[in-house]
């Protein structure tokens, strides 16, 4: 099976699992890699459902508690 967002081949897991994540909201019906499913539909759904994310923009300007992390 291929990942619905990047098109990867959906490695099977230890566990004999192989048809990898629910891709949605980002795919509708969709199934995506581990690599996908942290990068971009955990945010995707966060930023769904908790407005406040959507406006996350971390840097060391508009957050001065993160001044000294190197990170970014
Ligand atoms: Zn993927």
């Amino acid at each position: 099976m291929d990942c619905s967002i990047c098109g990867d081949s959906i490695e099977t897991t230890w566990f004999g699992w192989s048809d990898g994540n629910n891709a949605e909201p980002v795919v509708e019906g969709g199934r995506c890699c581990d690599t996908c499913d942290m990068t971009v539909v955990i945010p995707a759904r966060l930023a769904r459902y908790v407005p406040a994310v959507r406006q996350y923009k971390p840097s060391k300007e508009t957050y001065p508690e993160f001044r000294d992390y190197k990170g970014f």
